[in-house]
């Protein structure tokens, strides 16, 4: 697919950053060109569409760089969004979920009043590595009584299997 390739070949890679040992995929770049945007965002959203025939209720975006592809993807769905943020971020009643990080763990929570019982939940991020980010989100939505339909990334690094990781299918525009 010549968008997905274009969108590829935009994508920065940074050697030891944020610190030693870690190569860095970086989406910032693919934001200079708006068409290329316009492409990412036609693909998921063709995704969801052609393969959800039920109506998706919310798009939950992962803090950080979740909270700049779920809301462009909910406009086009027609569906809410909701953001998942690091403990103590967002006021009001929240569910909560720990997980675990490469040193020590860390706290998610969403807001409750933004998923309702039985709604039905895609989850997005920039990128899956691991996967225990986006499952600590997963464990966020059943606290709310709600389902999640589909994980949803822009990159997923495969040779970590984070999907695996899951319960519920995944979808990843470009593979690493
Ligand atoms: P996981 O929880 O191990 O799957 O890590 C995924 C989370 O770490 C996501 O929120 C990503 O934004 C972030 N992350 C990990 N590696 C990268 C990277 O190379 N580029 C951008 N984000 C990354």
């Amino acid at each position: 697919n010549f968008d997905i390739e274009r969108i590829k070949s935009m994508l920065g890679t940074h050697a030891d950053f944020p610190k030693e040992g870690i190569v860095f995929k970086d989406m910032f770049p693919v934001f200079q060109d708006p068409t290329a945007v316009e492409a990412l965002i036609t693909n998921i959203v063709y995704h969801l569409t052609s393969t959800h025939k039920e109506k998706i209720d919310v798009v939950v975006g992962l803090d950080a760089r979740g909270f700049l592809f779920g809301p462009l993807i909910a406009l086009r769905l027609g569906a809410a969004f909701a953001p998942v943020r690091k403990a103590g971020k967002l006021p009001g009643d929240c569910a909560r979920a720990v997980y675990a990080k490469e040193y020590g763990e860390d706290v998610f929570e969403v807001q409750k009043s933004a998923i309702k019982p039985n709604a039905r939940v895609v989850i997005v991020d920039d990128l899956i590595a691991t996967g225990g980010s986006a499952g600590a989100a997963g464990e966020l939505i059943k606290k709310c009584d709600a389902k999640v339909v589909e994980y949803v990334f822009v990159m997923e690094l495969d040779f970590l299997n984070g999907r695996k990781a899951l319960d519920a299918p995944v979808y990843s525009l470009i593979h690493l």
